[in-house]
């Protein structure tokens, strides 16, 4: 045998342990986690929710690489963006020297894959997304460096109704996972042209207060004015509060489109605040754009956000089409979740098997493997290093499982072609006896 940390033999008769260094433990990159069982239960227990709500709102699920060309994102998000300037994992292809990026968020890719697959020759397209996004941010609660985003786009859809109609589903998931604390904000970015006029009178009131701006703001001030809204520093709070407001801008067409939204939230009974300063990370957003937020996480209180993109898919090369979209966090929602108290249950097997002797494995397998087909979940009691362990201990373990039943194969039940099937969790203690031989017609009981 050799030791696959040293490559040297074992020489028989000299312990290993003094042989063999003991390997440096490996650790996961700071600001990417393991998301490990039984928190794992939770993430399972959202997308769940998620993939039922997105078939009721017939939205389909898309499936794109993590990996992507760094154009994509440059052309997509725009030069001046947080995500471009400083945050994304960018690497030279080692054998074309292509640049790649590990994609920061969907929307981009998305957008390409429609392009690319002519997905809207035959109309508009509702699409859905999950997965993980990599940005390079300081890691803090709720701000990772591996997150993970579900993502709702629209692709092909003009209308403030589809607006509406994807912030509803939020809404929706919001209701149907059980969260309260979240407040909606919208606003209007306009069109290209009125935004125009908007980032002129921006710019000369910015520049009347340079000597108040932080170095990104300054930086920005005739790149990208609209971003410097978008601010995270308190100590511009003051300037960009007084700054002229996108939303007197608006030509009657925006306003028509903005007040369609509004009637229509309203109608549905979902209250919002218009944020006029709410301007969103990414240049491509034009007329709607929103944030559900809330007050319990801290500073990371933006739980999911988008708007229209209606440039976008002519922007990365195809026919222009207008389109909507939104992406959640998903470490943010379950955090929100938790704060709340809601704890979705731990899941437990149905059943535990007790194995007395290692000899009746191939019987055991064979019924489990039974149960199992016929819908019981089952865990097997398996032998670690110091082997099966006695009775006591494997009642332990079953109890520790949360299963409601244990299934005991012992020597004298085995030899009369039978089990014991024991209640574990009603406080009675019942057993009784079924055969080994017809596990599909007792099965159902386990289910109960
Ligand atoms: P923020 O202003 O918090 O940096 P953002 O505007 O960069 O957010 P988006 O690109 O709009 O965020 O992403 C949509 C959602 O994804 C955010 O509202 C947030 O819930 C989540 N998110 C974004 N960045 C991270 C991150 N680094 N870690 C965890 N979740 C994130
Ligand atoms: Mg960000």
């Amino acid at each position: 045998m050799t030791d696959p940390n040293t490559k040297r033999p074992n020489v028989p008769g000299t312990p290993q342990a003094e042989k063999t260094p003991k390997a440096q433990p490996l650790t996961a990159l700071k600001g990417m986690n393991d998301i490990l069982p039984p928190a794992s239960a939770q993430w399972e227990w959202l997308e769940d929710r998620v993939r039922g709500l997105m078939a009721r709102y017939a939205y389909r699920n898309i499936r794109t690489p993590i990996v992507e060309p760094t154009p994509l994102f440059v052309r997509g998000l725009g030069e001046v963006t947080d995500i471009v300037e400083k945050e994304m994992y960018s690497f030279e292809d080692r054998l074309n020297g292509e640049q790649l990026t590990l994609r920061p968020e969907a929307t981009a890719s998305v957008v390409r894959a429609a392009v690319e697959h002519s997905m809207l020759y035959d109309g508009g397209k509702r699409l859905y997304y999950l997965g993980p996004m990599f940005r390079h941010e300081r890691p803090q609660r709720g701000r990772y460096r591996q997150f993970h985003q579900i993502g709702a786009e629209a692709l092909g859809f003009a209308g403030p109704d589809v607006d509406a109609e994807i912030i509803l589903l939020a809404c929706a998931l919001w209701r149907e996972l059980g969260l309260s604390d979240w407040r909606l904000e919208i606003n209007s970015l306009g069109q290209p042209e009125e935004r125009r006029q908007h980032r002129a009178e921006l710019i000369t009131y910015l520049e009347q207060h340079a000597d108040r701006l932080d170095e990104d703001a300054r930086r920005r001030l005739h790149t990208n004015p609209l971003r410097i809204l978008d601010t995270k520093n308190p100590a511009l709070q003051s300037v960009v509060d007084g700054a002229p407001r996108l939303l007197d801008f608006l030509g009657p067409e925006s306003l028509d489109h903005f007040e369609g939204v509004k009637a229509m939230l309203e109608a549905n009974g979902i209250a919002y605040r218009i944020n006029p300063r709410l301007v969103r990370g990414m240049d491509y957003y034009n007329l709607t754009v929103f944030e559900f937020v809330t007050d319990r996480l801290g500073s990371q209180g933006t739980i999911c956000a988008g708007g229209r993109y209606d440039y976008l898919i002519a922007q990365i090369g195809g026919k222009p089409a207008p389109a909507v979209g939104w992406a959640l966090g998903v470490e943010r929602v379950l955090e929100l979740l938790k704060e709340q108290g809601v704890a979705p249950q731990a899941p437990a097997p149905d059943a535990y098997a007790i194995v007395p002797e290692a000899a009746a494995m191939p019987q055991v397998l064979r019924v489990l493997q039974e149960l199992r087909a016929a819908g019981v979940s089952v865990q097997m009691h398996a032998a670690g290093p110091e082997g099966l362990g006695s009775m006591k201990s494997q009642f332990k373990k079953a109890d520790a499982s949360g299963a409601r039943w244990g299934l005991i194969f012992g020597g004298d039940e085995l030899a009369a072609g039978e089990l014991t099937v024991k209640a574990l969790r009603d406080g009675s203690g019942a057993q009784q006896r079924q055969p080994l031989a017809d596990a599909a017609a007792w099965a159902p009981m386990l289910r109960a």
